[in-house]
């Protein structure tokens, strides 16, 4: 019998790993000694614990478990390389499974999307130019599923003036580069800026975030460090409404175990050694890895996004309950436009995934078109949704007294008789619907929703660019003129944009 070896580690092992780690994080101005128990921080650090929870649950076996290609074993979702469409589905709804759980970010796929985008590109660079980086990230890929690591995957530098190339800014640092090369390795300066999860990964993975030219080829760089590798600093990302998590209140923060993460890390000259450079001034496959990265994460979104609109979605319709509306006709409406609009995101997801294809690495890719117009989508419908949401809750969403009254006892009666909705429901699960609202639209969790929908994986505009150099406008052309009579050529056939 084959014995499969199963390299999965649960929600408790990873948090466990996390405080081996010497990692140098800043938070309101001083150093954190103890970021794992930091209440803050904690709220993050249970939302990527469920990306393990839910690789030891039986029930989700088949989405948040996969085999790995290099070694045969059994491994968590978040460390493999898709090797069908099959699997670029199964990513989408296991993101939506762990958007439904958390109602917010979980954190793990920007390192998991770098793995795969690295496993194109480095395929496709060292075919093209003779180097020897797709055999150094296989064998590092390798201690990423042994290990069951979470990688956080480091793109967006701070840009300085963005009218300007990273080679022609005043402070050559806006964009992270090389700053020196040596017989063991090269040394690197800069910053990345919103990396989400930064501060719970164990692993670093930094990538150029635009196209370069022959000038700025010390920036195009890419490789991985350990977190708390030598000269890396964290400093911590603000949320609207984190100082209620220092309060010692629970259900005030809308979401009372989960939240998610930003940070900037600071890389004040990081030694890499050479095993650990997947690019070192192969400036023409910048853009390439930028490219299908952004893809990669604008598929994600499909599935988180639509997650968290369905935690959205039930709080505005067990709110309208409470305050006895659920059975107008007019909440109804709203409730199936929001359900339109969330499903339509998720749509997408699954779409590009149906409609990926094997890369010459072996590595499938989604649809760029359609991973595009996801996203694209995913800066439009979570407003519209989060609206919805905010009209169904009323304005007692924003003008609530806080939990600490709720509970005072002096005057908690007061806000427990005037604040009740239907007699059956106690006032206090009105007021924590209306805080999950709040969180998820703009409070806390609106980093995993809302602003981070218009601006994650690429702001709007960015898309619109690849969806007007994808789409095949002579094609579309051809085919009006052939209809009304203009070309007598045969109608040309159908075909989907790729
Ligand atoms: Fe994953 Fe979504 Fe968070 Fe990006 S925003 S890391 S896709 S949960
Ligand atoms: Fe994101």
């Amino acid at each position: 019998m084959v014995v499969v070896k199963i390299t999965i580690k649960t929600g408790e092992q990873y948090i466990e790993s996390l405080r081996k780690r010497r990692i140098k994080v800043y938070l309101f101005g001083e150093q954190v000694k103890n970021p794992v128990d930091h209440p803050v921080i904690r709220p993050s650090i249970n939302s990527l614990a469920a990306t393990y929870e839910v690789a030891n649950d039986p029930r989700y076996q088949d989405i948040a478990t996969a085999t790995s290609h290099l070694t045969g074993e059994k491994i968590n979702r978040f460390t493999h390389i898709h090797q069908s469409t099959e699997d670029l589905i199964k990513k989408v709804k296991l993101q939506r499974l762990l958007g439904q759980k958390t109602g917010t970010c979980f954190q793990r796929c920007v390192g998991f999307d770098s793995l795969n985008a690295l496993s194109i590109v480095t395929f496709e660079m060292d075919q093209k130019l003779g180097t020897e980086y797709y055999p150094k990230l296989v064998e590092y890929l390798k201690y990423v599923q042994e290990n069951d690591l979470v990688c956080c995957g480091a793109m967006t530098d701070p840009k300085g003036d963005r009218n300007l190339r990273p080679s022609q800014q005043a402070d050559p640092d806006m964009y992270l580069r090389i700053v020196e090369r040596r017989d063991d390795g090269i040394v690197v300066r800069g910053s990345k800026v919103h990396q989400t999860g930064a501060v719970n990964s164990h692993e670093v993975i930094v990538m150029p975030t635009r196209t370069m030219r022959e000038d700025d080829k010390d920036y195009a760089v890419s490789f991985a460090v350990p977190s708390d590798n030598e000269g890396l600093i964290y400093i911590y990302g603000r949320q609207s409404c984190d100082l209620r998590k220092l309060e010692g209140v629970k259900y005030d923060m809308g979401n009372v175990n989960y939240g998610g993460q930003e940070a900037m890390i600071i890389f004040d000259d990081v030694f890499v050694p050479w095993e650990r450079v997947f690019m070192c001034g192969e400036h023409e496959f910048a853009f390439p890895l930028v490219d299908t990265f952004s893809a990669y994460h604008r598929q994600s979104y499909g599935g988180c996004k639509s997650g968290v609109g369905d935690v959205l979605i039930g709080a505005a319709a067990t709110i309208a309950e409470y305050n006895g509306v659920e059975k107008a006709s007019s909440i109804r409406d709203k409730l199936v436009e929001m359900n339109h609009l969330n499903e339509t995101i998720y749509s997408c997801g699954i779409a590009c995934s149906a409609a990926g294809n094997k890369t010459p690495s072996g590595t499938y890719m989604v649809d760029i078109l359609l991973a595009n117009i996801c996203k694209q989508n995913v800066t439009r419908f979570p407003y519209e949704i989060v609206r919805l949401a905010e009209d169904i809750a009323g304005g007692l969403l924003v003008t609530a007294p806080s939990e600490k009254d709720f509970k005072s006892p002096e005057i908690g009666k007061y806000v427990d008789k005037y604040l009740k909705g239907v007699n059956e429901v106690p006032t206090e699960n009105r007021l924590r619907m209306l805080r999950l609202i709040e969180n998820i639209s703009m409070g806390l969790g609106s980093v995993g929703y809302r602003t981070e929908s218009m601006h994650g994986a690429g702001s709007p505009q960015s898309q619109r660019i690849m969806i007007q150099r994808l789409v095949n406008e002579e094609h579309k052309k051809k085919l009006a003129k052939t209809i009304a009579g203009i070309e007598k050529e045969e109608l040309p056939k159908i075909k989907i944009q790729k």
